[in-house]
C-alpha cells in the first residue's frame, strides 16, 4: 500500500461523494486530522487522515512540488 502524499490545495476525488452530489474535494488543512472543502458546494468538513487517505480515489490536481 502506497502512502499518500497529501499537500494542501490538492484537489482528490473521494470514492464516496457529499451529500451534494460530488466527489471533488480541496485539501485545506493536513495533519492527523485533515480539513476538505467540498469544491461544489463549499462546505468543509474534518477527517481523519487515515480515513481521508482510504477514501480517495483519485488525486486530481497536484500542486508544485519544490524538491
Ligand atoms: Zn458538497
Amino acid at each position: 500500500m502506497q502512502i499518500l502524499k497529501l499537500l494542501p490545495d490538492m484537489v482528490v476525488e473521494l470514492k464516496k461523494p457529499h451529500p451534494c452530489g460530488k466527489r471533488d474535494f480541496r485539501i485545506v488543512r493536513v495533519g492527523s486530522v485533515c480539513r476538505i472543502v467540498c469544491l461544489s458546494c463549499g462546505r468543509d468538513l474534518e477527517i481523519d487522515r487515515i480515513k481521508l487517505e482510504k477514501a480517495i480515489k483519485n488525486i486530481t490536481s497536484n500542486v508544485a512540488q519544490k524538491d
